[in-house]
């Protein structure tokens, strides 16, 4: 990639980064934010985006990086201090033996992931509160956030994603995505071009999760066939008609009465939807399931 491109890459991230924060007001006067950092391009590339951004943002805000050395076999633990020396800033690396704990109750062959996240979690917690941090920051992106919906809908039968921010359930501790916007091949251009030290993220051992392997992929897949679908998606995650989806705890469908006013854009009843035509791809490409959905929206 050449010079311009990459300034164009640095610019773009700062850019979403900065309208994700504004659009959810991540960032205030005095915060003082704990940037989870676990050796990973997208957890480095959160951090060099907010010490960028910090320079020239409108208010004041401190950052202090924190990383959990769960004590996997194979853990390089010099190479976050390193990394984080070199930047200046301040950092706290926090040792625990989450896979000593892991490894002792779950027996050989079962997942480890959710009692791994579950002590990286109240750990990580415990810390911010140590630490005085107002606001946490994880750097999950827009990928992420559509996999999640996507995990959630084929497997859980929920309608729900991963919020760029949340309150936790205590209520002690906000938690904030500034990469909410960001897509994950940007982050990783990213990443690469600026040589971060990355850490793999394999040393537990554990497997891939399967499932949402599989949603990457279908994502991907048609990320190739249809350019602009997974922007179209997310899109449809911040423009929600609660009158026309079907969950009566969120819309009181039972108290609409004759002569009320039409709501949401909504009287459809009757009607298709026009839909926008699909662009920039070949149909005789697509495979059957594909070009049925393609033929009903044409
Ligand atoms: S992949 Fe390994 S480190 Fe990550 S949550 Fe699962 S068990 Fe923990």
């Amino acid at each position: 990639m050449n010079t311009y491109n990459q300034n164009k890459l640095h610019k773009r991230l700062r850019r979403l980064t900065g309208e994700a924060i504004a659009d959810f007001n991540m960032i205030e006067e005095g915060d003082r934010i704990m940037v989870c950092l676990s050796g990973g391009k997208d957890s480095y590339t959160l951090l060099d985006i907010l010490i960028n951004l910090k320079i020239s943002a409108p208010v004041q805000f401190e950052l202090v990086a924190v990383n959990l050395d769960q004590k996997q076999p194979g853990f390089p633990e010099h190479v976050l201090p390193q990394y984080l020396e070199s930047l200046g800033i301040e950092y706290k690396i926090v040792q625990e033996n989450t896979y000593g704990i892991v490894k002792e109750k779950i027996p050989e062959g079962k997942t480890t992931c959710s009692l791994c996240s579950r002590l990286r979690r109240g750990i990580l917690y415990r810390t911010a509160t140590e630490l005085g941090a107002t606001k946490i920051a994880l750097g999950h992106h827009r990928d992420d956030i559509l996999e999640t919906l996507f995990l959630n809908m084929f497997y859980g039968g929920k309608l729900k994603a991963m919020p760029p921010k949340l309150m936790n359930d205590s209520g002690e501790h906000i938690i904030i995505r500034p990469l909410a916007y960001c897509k994950e091949k940007d982050i990783a251009k990213y990443a690469e071009i600026k040589q971060f030290p990355i850490i793999p993220c394999n040393l537990c051992g554990s497997q891939p999760n399967l499932q949402r392997q599989v949603i990457k992929e279908m994502l991907n897949d048609w990320d190739k066939k249809f350019p602009g679908r997974i922007e179209t998606m997310f899109r449809a995650t911040q423009n929600i008609t609660l009158s026309h989806l079907c969950d009566t705890n969120l819309y009181d469908f039972k108290g609409i009465k004759k002569g009320d006013i039409d709501v949401n854009g909504g009287d459809l009843a009757f009607d298709r939807e026009d839909l926008p035509p699909m662009m920039g791809f070949d149909a005789s490409e697509l495979d059957d399931q594909d070009l049925i959905l393609w033929k009903e929206a044409n």
